[in-house]
């Protein structure tokens, strides 16, 4: 027979997903709710209002999408774009060429521009851009995790706002972690993740949207056929299991039936939101920026180098060159096996090139930035690297300790 599950004990120190707080891990193992119990829409009414907290959103709005985060992302752009709709997608990143995937699978005529790598757009390039392409949707990425960039969203939304262009905004990495401003921003839907810094597993999307979306989507609604033939649409969203038409009706007072919602997941995320309410906002960011300092500060003593521009850093994701003739795999390899400790490479052009350290949610904690760089030091010299030998601890608590 096969021996009864058993996991390591780590510390995740990747951009996602990271370490789950203990109060929600408990409360993944509540009982079971029927889906039309009214114990469970309480439930799922809570969770609806606690998700407007984070997204700073007086938006009527918000509930989850059940798949990861790419599944709000597909489902936004499936709902938002018709066959032959404009799109405009400002890529920094691996995730903003994920919205050119979604936008040209849901029939959308797609307007690429491009930044290097570890660079983020000036607003004004992208708002000359949406002049001249007139596109219906302009989808950005919020924190982009696979270089460790944060775009500045407020002018592009505002003129978005102004101009009859829907911005669709991927915040899934830093929604709970650093300021998500929906509604100050201009930002017509944005999608959060759980497994970063809301620290719940992940398995759900947080969306939120304002009228104007909502105005779009329920112009193209289509009752399920085995529910009622009343409600035909033709320009019905492609997509079932991801019609944000349909899934609003689930989760507002009409409780249309859609899919039978993961109540475990419900009691998750009802957990972690209560935290995020608990800690406060601004501690919450506060305690983000302070491990990132320490965590920056440390990285820096031990003589390593910070990739990108440091200017428009996100503060959720360090990324750290790899040091010359330093294998970044055998380093990854040890600190997972020797330390307990899990930091994560990147794709496409970076790959081999830096690591990716995370601050998210419950693993954003001073034990683990410490330990962190203690274990990376001690793995870079005994894989013959070469770093400034016990400074990087001792610069991270200088930082606690200057807090
Ligand atoms: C992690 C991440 C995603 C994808 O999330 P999944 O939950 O894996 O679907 C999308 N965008 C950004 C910016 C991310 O960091």
């Amino acid at each position: 027979m096969i021996k009864e599950l058993s996991v390591p004990t780590r510390t995740i120190m990747t951009p996602g997903p990271v370490e789950a707080d203990p109060r929600v891990l408990r409360a993944l193992s509540t009982p079971i709710l029927g889906q039309y119990d009214p114990a469970f829409f309480k439930l799922m009414n809570e969770v609806a209002t606690m998700l407007k907290i984070p997204f700073e959103t007086k938006n009527e709005v918000a509930f989850v999408v059940d798949g990861t985060s790419r599944s709000g992302l597909e489902a936004a752009m499936s709902g938002l774009i018709e066959k032959g709709d404009r799109v405009l997608v400002p890529a920094y990143g691996r995730f903003g060429y994920l919205f050119v995937e979604l936008a040209q699978r849901a029939g959308a005529e797609v307007k690429l521009i491009e930044k290097e790598w570890g660079q983020t757009f000036d607003p004004e390039e992208v708002i000359q851009a949406i002049k001249a392409f007139q596109p219906k949707v302009v989808a950005m990425v919020h924190g982009e995790t696979s270089t460790g960039q944060i775009q500045d969203l407020k002018e592009i939304g505002a003129y978005c706002q102004g101009n009859n262009h829907i911005f669709l905004v991927d915040a899934v990495a830093t929604f709970c972690g650093v300021p998500v401003k929906v509604d100050e921003w201009g930002i017509d839907i944005a999608i959060g993740g759980t497994q970063k810094c809301l620290s719940v597993p992940s398995g759900m999307a947080p969306i939120t949207y304002n009228k104007r979306v909502e105005k779009i989507l329920t112009a193209r609604y289509q009752l399920e056929l085995g529910l009622s033939n009343q409600i035909r649409n033709p320009d019905f969203i492609q997509s079932n299991y991801l019609d944000l038409s349909q899934i609003q009706r689930y989760w507002n007072s009409e409780h249309v039936n859609h899919h039978t919602e993961m109540t475990s997941m419900i009691y998750g995320i009802h957990e972690g939101l209560r935290l995020v309410q608990e800690e406060g906002l601004k501690a919450r960011f506060a305690r983000h920026r302070l491990n990132e300092q320490a965590m920056m500060a440390g990285i820096q003593a031990m003589g390593l180098t910070l990739f990108g521009d440091l200017t428009s850093k996100m503060g959720t994701v360090t990324c750290v060159e790899i040091p010359e003739k330093v294998d970044g795999e055998a380093v990854r390899a040890t600190l997972l096996h020797e330390f307990g400790v899990e930091i994560a490479s990147s794709f496409g052009s970076l790959q081999g090139k830096i690591w990716r350290i995370g601050n998210m949610g419950y693993s954003s904690r001073k034990e683990n930035v410490l330990h962190t760089l203690g274990a990376l030091e001690a793995t870079i010299s005994y894989h013959g690297g070469v770093v400034n030998q016990g400074a990087a601890v001792l610069a991270a608590l200088a930082v606690y300790q200057n807090q």
